[in-house]
């Protein structure tokens, strides 16, 4: 399913301006712990205001590279350069970067005040300076009155709304947070995303955030990288992510889609097409595919389920294939089928509901035809 940004898109996209100098540059950096590689070879540039979500599953090397820029984990080899200035070998506390922890690690005995004060006190700044700033964060995380109370007289939210205010007042040009909502429980965790990339946007620190929920990436990130094994299989922005997977484990990580394997068939330069011949469907997909591959190279073919429309009798269409209805899942707002075709493919089709009349209504066992256009077909190596 695809997921709205909670974001304002970006007025300039300094990734795409060749002239933009990245705010933090991390190259060729590699992390092994024996034999695994919790980071390897990673190179990424992050512009300033960014929020840039670290995302993969569990053991990818997310919390690594994190502290990797923390200064927390020093790498094997490669180098991180902030504003131009190489950081590599400076010990965490002389880094512009703070870091927001998973369980927060409030102090249970400092009211909100101190909490957000300690690090301040610890700089040496004069006590006025520290009230106007412990003021400015209570009211930058919109908790002006909540100030004299203690971390357990606090909501889930507040706590993190607490941690995240400690974390800013010491004003670090990155904020690095690992699983900053993972504490909360859904509906918390849905509202506090809005405020987390409300407060970002309001003071224009750059954010890296490590999540392995991809709706979390997807809602709150200017840009995101997906990682896998260490490794950085894609960067993109939300968007650019869902629509144009450059792997087929991105496509399937990132939202739900059907995969057809099959081998190049024909290719039409001219229109921007290929043919793969697919097995389990027993016939060709037209897909726009510009750069040129050879005929026979196998390939796998990802089709989001919104973007196959449904229909009872046979369509003039780029694709279409016929099934039976085997699954019927109703979500409320959409329902999602799967269609199993003769030749065994089993298709995953989604159809939003937008009037209320406009229930599932196909049944078990139904006959359904199926096409998609050739733009919404993505041809990837397997
Ligand atoms: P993630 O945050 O994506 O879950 P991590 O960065 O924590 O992943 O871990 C990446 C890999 O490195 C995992 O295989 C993990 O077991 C390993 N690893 C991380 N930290 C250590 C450590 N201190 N000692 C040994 N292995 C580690
Ligand atoms: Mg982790």
């Amino acid at each position: 399913m695809a997921q709205p940004s909670i974001r304002r898109p970006a007025p300039v996209a300094p990734w795409q301006d060749p002239a933009a100098q990245p705010f933090l540059r991390i190259q060729n950096v590699t992390k092994t712990y024996g034999k695994v590689y919790a980071c390897d070879d990673v190179s990424l540039d992050i512009y300033q205001g960014e929020l840039f979500a670290l995302l993969g599953g569990s053991g990818s090397g997310k919390s690594t590279l994190l502290r990797i820029l923390a200064g927390l984990v020093k790498p094997d080899r490669g180098t991180v350069m902030i504003d131009g200035v190489d950081i590599s070998n400076l010990p965490p506390y002389e880094r512009p970067v703070n870091m927001m922890f998973q369980s927060y690690a409030l102090f249970p005995h400092m009211t909100v005040e101190q909490n957000i004060a300690f690090g301040l006190k610890q700089d040496r700044l004069s006590a006025a300076e520290v009230r106007d700033r412990v003021a400015q964060m209570l009211e930058l995380v919109r908790m002006p009155d909540l100030g004299k109370r203690k971390p357990d007289q606090l909501s889930g939210g507040q706590r993190q709304r607490v941690a995240l205010a400690r974390a800013l007042a010491k004003q670090p040009k990155l904020l690095l947070l690992d699983e900053p909502l993972g504490a909360l429980d859904r509906k918390l965790r849905e509202h506090t995303q809005f405020e987390l990339v409300n407060i970002q946007e309001r003071v224009g620190t750059t954010f890296v955030m490590v999540t392995h929920d991809q709706e979390e990436a997807m809602t709150m990130a200017s840009r995101l990288a997906v990682m896998n094994f260490g490794r950085i299989e894609q960067v993109s922005t939300p968007a650019g992510m869902y629509e144009y997977p450059a792997s087929r484990f991105v496509a399937e990580f990132i939202g739900a889609t059907n995969i057809f394997e099959g081998r190049i068939a024909s290719q039409d330069e001219g229109e921007g097409t290929v043919r793969v011949y697919c097995d389990a469907l027993g016939s060709e997909i037209l897909a726009r595919h510009a750069d040129p591959i050879p005929v026979g190279t196998p390939v796998a073919v990802s089709v989001r389920p919104e973007k196959i429309d449904v229909h009872e009798t046979r369509p003039e269409a780029d694709n279409v294939a016929m099934g039976r209805v085997a699954e019927i899942a109703y979500l409320g707002d959409v329902s999602i089928y799967q269609v199993k075709t003769p030749a065994g493919a089993v298709i995953r089709v989604q159809e939003t509901h937008i009037v209320r009349s406009s229930e599932p209504h196909y049944d078990w066992d139904d006959t359904l035809y199926l096409s998609w256009e050739a733009g919404s077909a993505v041809v990837l190596p397997t």
